[in-house]
Parts: C-alpha cells; sequence; structure tokens
C-alpha cells in the first residue's frame, strides 16, 4: 500500500512573515492528516525559516525546489544536496517543468540532478510532462517515457525505488485547467507500466504524484484514481486551508 504524498511547491512566493504563517496554518490542521505524508518545498532562502516555524516537528517533511549537481565551490549563485541536508531537507523536485522551459534544463541535466539529490541523501521528486503541443500531437506517453528513461540510463531502475515521481502536463500547470481523474489516470497508469516491465515491485511502492492545477474542489476525484497517489501543488499550497484540503482529500 502506497502512503500518499501532498507536495507544495511554493516556487518563488514567500517572506518571512508568510512564511511562519503558512507553516503555523499547516501545523495547526495537520493532526487531522493521519495518513498522508505532507511535505513543503519553499524557496532556498526560506527553508531555514521553515524549518525554525516547524520548531523540530517531523510530521511535516521539507523539501527544496531544485539543486546543483555539484557538491561546493566556484558556482556562484548554486546551492547543493548536501547544503540542503544541512538546511533540514528530506526531499528535492527536480526537473520541474519551469526549470526545463524557463532554463533550459535537458533531460540529461535532471538526470545528473536526480544522481547527485540520491547521493547527498535526498529523495528526489522527478516532474514529467507533455506540452499542449505534445499532447495534441498524441505524444504523451513518448515524452513521458524519454524524460523517464533518461533517468533510469543514468541511475538504473533500482535506484527509483527511493524517488517520487510527479506526472505534471504543462499544459495544466498554473493555468487552472486540470487534466481529467481519467486522462491523468491513462498516464499514470502507463508510467507504472513501463517501470513494471523493468522492476515490478518498484513500480508497485513508487509513488506517482498528479500535479496541475490541483486544488481543494479537484483533488479528491484525482487522488481517488489508482495510480495517483497524491499531488505536487503549486498554487493551492501557499494558502494553509487549501492545502490542508488537499492533504485532506489524500488521507
Ligand atoms: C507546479 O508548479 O508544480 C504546479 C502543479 O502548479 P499549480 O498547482 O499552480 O498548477
Amino acid at each position: 500500500m502506497r502512503r500518499p504524498l501532498v507536495a507544495g511547491n511554493w516556487k518563488m512566493n514567500g517572506d518571512t512573515e508568510s512564511t511562519i504563517s503558512l507553516v503555523k496554518g499547516i501545523t495547526d490542521g495537520r493532526a487531522e492528516v493521519t495518513n498522508a505524508e505532507v511535505l513543503i518545498c519553499p524557496p532556498y532562502i526560506l527553508i531555514p525559516r521553515a524549518a525554525d516555524a516547524l520548531n523540530g516537528r517531523d510530521d511535516i517533511s521539507l523539501g527544496a525546489q531544485d539543486l546543483d549537481i555539484n557538491q561546493n565551490g566556484a558556482f556562484t549563485g548554486q546551492i547543493s544536496a548536501s547544503m540542503l541536508v544541512d538546511a533540514g531537507c528530506k526531499y528535492v523536485i527536480v526537473g520541474h517543468s519551469e526549470r526545463r522551459a524557463i532554463y533550459g534544463e535537458s533531460d540529461q541535466d535532471v538526470a545528473d540532478k536526480f544522481k547527485v539529490a540520491q547521493q547527498g541523501g535526498l529523495t528526489p521528486v522527478l516532474c514529467v510532462g507533455e506540452t499542449l503541443e505534445e499532447r495534441e500531437s498524441g505524444e504523451t506517453e513518448a515524452v513521458v517515457a524519454r524524460q523517464i528513461q533518461a533517468v533510469i540510463d543514468v541511475v538504473g531502475i533500482n535506484q527509483l525505488d527511493d524517488a517520487v515521481i510527479a506526472y505534471e502536463p504543462v499544459w495544466a500547470i498554473g493555468t487552472g485547467k486540470t487534466a481529467t481523474p481519467e486522462m491523468a489516470q491513462e498516464v499514470h497508469r502507463f508510467i507504472r507500466a513501463m517501470l513494471a516491465a523493468l522492476n515490478g515491485d518498484i513500480a508497485e511502492k513508487l509513488r506517482i504524484l498528479y500535479g496541475g492545477s490541483m486544488n481543494a474542489g479537484n483533488a479528491e476525484s484525482l487522488i481517488s484514481m489508482t495510480d495517483i497517489d497524491g499531488g505536487l501543488i503549486g498554487g493551492a499550497s501557499l494558502q494553509a486551508e487549501s492545502f490542508l484540503a488537499i492533504c485532506m482529500a489524500a488521507n
């Protein structure tokens, strides 16, 4: 049985005050979420603020939104896996579509980040998903398979044992357009079948999250699908009430 995971990707939002208040809101409602795992991914500089606000609580995990492939040294502006672990992170998002599209990260870059994240003691949340153009030309499965295969080529299938995949159709991120539960399930099922062909145990255990305009109103219908094990939430993770409602839907 896969434990549901609800992850909040705060993106480049927030400050000290909003971080303290959002963490307080989430911790206040956390007790009702008895089963699902809860993860928040603030901007780098707010991770220590969030850790302070959590005040030693370990029922809400911390993660980052990206990392560098190097450990330390002359890489101005970058943050390494060991720094994230030092700041209290357990998870790190790799290959978010905004990183791929805006910052030009290739499948190979994402695979390298996946590898260094694990080597540094972090669990990667690997984001995959097709653009609208790719969906409309019937390439969804090919794109998702290519993005996952790039990681498997670098780390091997066994490393998927300690990872999370987030299927995030690019056209649904931040747009208010959500994949229907059936559309999302079809891709989640495809991902699990692809992995099952390589290792049935890992495929069965791996959590595959849906992301893309998930909110309090649509979370339950999405997460109730067989192969959807939670959500990666952008906009709706910035308010404790909507984020907790999604956590409850995953519970
Ligand atoms: C995301 O950026 O990972 C995301 C799913 O954003 P939103 O929920 O705002 O669509």
